[in-house]
């Protein structure tokens, strides 16, 4: 197995753009995390100054009443990070509940944002819609989008490589920037924009919704063979497509959004398509092409992770290194959001 040597590898006081990035320690880590954000972090370590944040916090939000479910995840979210090739010696790995400013600025930013403003987030009304809170919205939950503001601007991130749900969360951030700036009166905290990839939003494969740990809907990183295929079997397709001579529908046709996604040849894929809609191509034949490229590509990725998380004591150190170094930097962007308050007697 591949022993990681940390060090003070880490340049401070680098020149380098500050990226923030991170996932909710609820779950395993899936295909959709891959396209949609993993795989620029991967890219992106070498030129940029990265930080990702394993989010325990936020993950009990909506889990607290199965502590467990978040706590015992936190280190699967780690080992899924170094199974696709992020470098804890480029990137800084932190876990949220560990840095204290985070929390802390979570609550100085909570008195520039309304109930109302909340309320009107896109993703945080859908979230609540389909996890049937009905009335007892947890405060945290609602709150989430300030809490992520706090770590977003504690690292003074401005490139946030996410999914299409998170923008909602990065136009709340960047309004409580500029209150805070205006009160302070100075450009203390500095705003962000969203890096998008080429697949922003991959669905489930029933197509219904977003892929997502929390709706058990997932392919995993460390998903096997079995579970691959049995999944792929289960696109959603086109169900007009009745017969293999019948014109298909490529549109909606989650096999195809998946080929799309994974697939390396993307002319291939377009002469696929064309046949697909000209009649002649079954769905088992389309199937099948993902199903291979699925393999090939979770198979290196699985036995990788099969390696990091059998040693969990080194992940240990990668999280706790990743979450010391970060005290420093979040706790001076906190003096001056205290600062900005009139509260910095000592
Ligand atoms: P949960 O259900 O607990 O919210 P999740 O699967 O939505 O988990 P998050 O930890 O909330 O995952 O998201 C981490 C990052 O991955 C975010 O930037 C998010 O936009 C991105 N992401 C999550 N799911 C997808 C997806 N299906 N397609 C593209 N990006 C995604
Ligand atoms: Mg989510």
């Amino acid at each position: 197995m591949q022993n990681i040597q940390l060090s003070n590898t880490h340049q401070s006081g680098s020149v380098k753009e500050k990226i923030l990035t991170g996932d909710r320690a609820t779950g395993q880590l899936h295909l959709g995390h891959f396209v949609g954000s993993l795989q620029q972090r991967v890219k992106l370590q070498h030129c940029y100054d990265q930080t990702i944040l394993v989010a325990d916090m936020q993950g009990l939000t909506d889990n607290s009443h199965n502590p467990h479910k978040v706590s015992s995840n936190i280190l699967n979210v780690v080992a899924d990070y170094l199974a696709v090739g992020i470098d804890p010696l480029k990137t800084t790995i932190c876990l949220q509940s560990a840095i204290p400013a985070l929390a802390e600025l979570t609550m100085y930013y909570s008195n520039l944002v309304s109930i109302a403003r909340l309320e009107r987030n896109p993703t945080v009304k859908n979230e609540i819609q389909s996890k049937s809170f009905g009335r007892s919205i947890p405060a945290g939950f609602l709150t989430y989008p300030i809490s992520q503001a706090a770590d977003i601007t504690a690292f003074k991130a401005t490139m946030v490589p996410v999914g299409e749900d998170q923008l909602p969360m990065l136009e709340q951030t960047n309004e409580i920037v500029r209150k805070l700036n205006s009160i302070a009166e100075e450009e203390i905290l500095v705003e962000c924009k969203p890096l998008l990839s080429r697949v922003p939003r991959l669905p489930s494969v029933d197509g219904k919704n977003k892929m997502s740990k929390s709706m058990g809907n997932t392919i995993m990183l460390s998903s096997g063979e079995k579970d691959i295929s049995k999944a792929v079997k289960a696109m959603f397709t086109d169900p007009n497509h009745l017969k293999i001579e019948d014109p298909g529908r490529v549109e909606g046709n989650v096999v195809f959004t998946y080929l799309d996604a994974f697939h390396p040849d993307s002319t291939y894929i377009a002469e696929l398509k064309e046949n697909y809609q000209a009649g002649g191509v079954g769905d088992g034949t389309t199937k099948k092409i993902l199903e291979e490229c699925l393999q090939e590509i979770l198979k290196p990725v699985r036995q990788r992770r099969e390696n990091y998380i059998s040693d969990k004591g080194q992940l240990v150190n990668i999280l706790k290194e990743g979450t010391e170094r970060s005290q420093d930097e979040t706790n001076q962007v906190l003096s001056s959001v205290k600062r900005a308050f009139g509260l910095d007697l000592f």
